[in-house]
């Protein structure tokens, strides 16, 4: 069995943990789906092959019974400071690339004490349609949007962040278009109408955010900025139609775009094969390789890392947890993936296709190396 422990793994893609971690069985369990509908919550969570292993991941960690009651009891005991740390440190974290647009910044962590915590790096990414929705609640004047959009990814790098994210496959779609400005205008003055006296306003405008987005990628471009696309699986409202990851063939063919490291998160599960085989074929594609969220169980690890591994090179994809909320799932992801990559890996040798010198370097950069390139971290 390949031992892949001690390569601390490089988390590409995870997002801040709550400051209040004292959590009853449904709060605890509304975390570990990505549905919003709290029945499951309430009923199907707990008959759940990812959630039965992460109790039981759980009772092993904390020394306890493996039933939910008594692991939260004995978890909700812990101060949470102390919590974080020991499940950061025994991941064994090199480095944590955190999208901190949510959950909400005042209910959270900071990137900085969440590295404190783990005793590693953490570093941040921009969040483009959050900044989209700031400008169009700020500015009545879609020229001023666009300047100040434009001035904020262009100085994302002196301003701390080292990837652009965007969500628009669970707004509008990976189809991302070109418009004029007369249908981007039109379409701001929709946004803005409905903005208007709605605290709630979710930016879902395609003219406009496909047009800003336009200009956010030419800055990634010339910045040489690594931009992560949430594709697949991922909130309730996503029409999966609009994010299979070959939706983004217009813009993975522009010329001009290539100087922006393209990742695509979450395995574009369930699409992973047509992810990887992006991987495979266009130069700036990565493809990230997630093992907390999407809420799958080890077989289904198993058979997106072979689809992976099995088609692009280890320098395409990079390791991550999206963990987000409880501590537990950074750690169980950095768990998870080692032992799944190992376990692929192994097969690979058993079938002869490489040797355990290989796949102990392919690991190493899955797990560590990729991103290292990738962020220039
Ligand atoms: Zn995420």
């Amino acid at each position: 069995m390949l031992d892949l422990t001690g390569i601390p793994v490089v988390d590409n893609h995870c997002h801040p943990v709550l400051l209040n971690q004292h959590l009853d069985g449904v709060q605890f369990r509304g975390y570990c789906t990505e549905a919003t509908d709290a029945i499951f919550a309430e009923e199907h969570i707990p008959n759940t092959v990812y959630y039965l292993w992460l109790l039981r991941q759980m009772a092993i960690f904390y020394g306890c019974e493996r039933d939910e009651e008594t692991i939260l009891e004995v978890r909700n005991k812990l101060a949470t400071d102390a919590l974080i740390e020991h499940l950061f440190r025994a991941a064994n974290i090199d480095t944590l690339v955190l999208d901190p647009a949510y959950p909400p910044n005042s209910e959270c962590y900071t990137p900085e004490r969440m590295g404190q915590l783990g005793r590693c790096r953490a570093v941040k990414m921009l969040r483009l349609e959050t900044l989209m929705q700031q400008l169009i609640l700020q500015y009545s004047d879609f020229d001023d949007v666009v300047d100040r959009f434009s001035t904020a990814v262009s100085r994302a790098r002196e301003d701390g962040f080292c990837a652009l994210k965007s969500i628009v496959a669970y707004r509008t779609g990976l189809n991302i278009m070109e418009w004029s400005k007369d249908e981007a205008v039109a379409s701001f003055e929709e946004a803005r109408d409905e903005a208007n006296g709605w605290e709630q306003f979710r930016i879902a405008h395609k003219p406009l955010v496909d047009f800003l987005l336009h200009i956010a990628f030419q800055h990634a471009a010339e910045l040489q900025l690594p931009l992560q696309f949430h594709t697949g699986y991922g909130d309730s409202d996503t029409d999966m139609r609009l994010g299979n990851p070959l939706q983004l063939r217009e813009v993975l063919e522009r010329r001009d775009y290539q100087g922006m490291r393209i990742v695509l998160l979450h395995e574009s599960y369930p699409y992973s094969q047509l992810g990887a085989y992006l991987a495979a074929i266009y130069p700036h594609v990565y493809f990230d390789l997630s093992y907390t969220i999407p809420f799958v169980d080890k077989l289904e690890m198993l058979a997106f890392t072979r689809q992976a591994l099995g088609v692009a090179p280890a320098s395409k994809l990079m390791f991550s947890t999206d963990g987000i909320h409880i501590p537990e799932m950074h750690w169980a992801g950095a768990l998870r993936g080692r032992s799944v990559i190992g376990q692929v890996l192994d097969e690979m040798i058993e079938a002869d296709e490489i040797d355990e010198e290989e796949a102990y370097h392919l690991a190493q950069q899955i797990l560590h190396d990729t991103a290292y390139a990738v962020y220039k971290l």
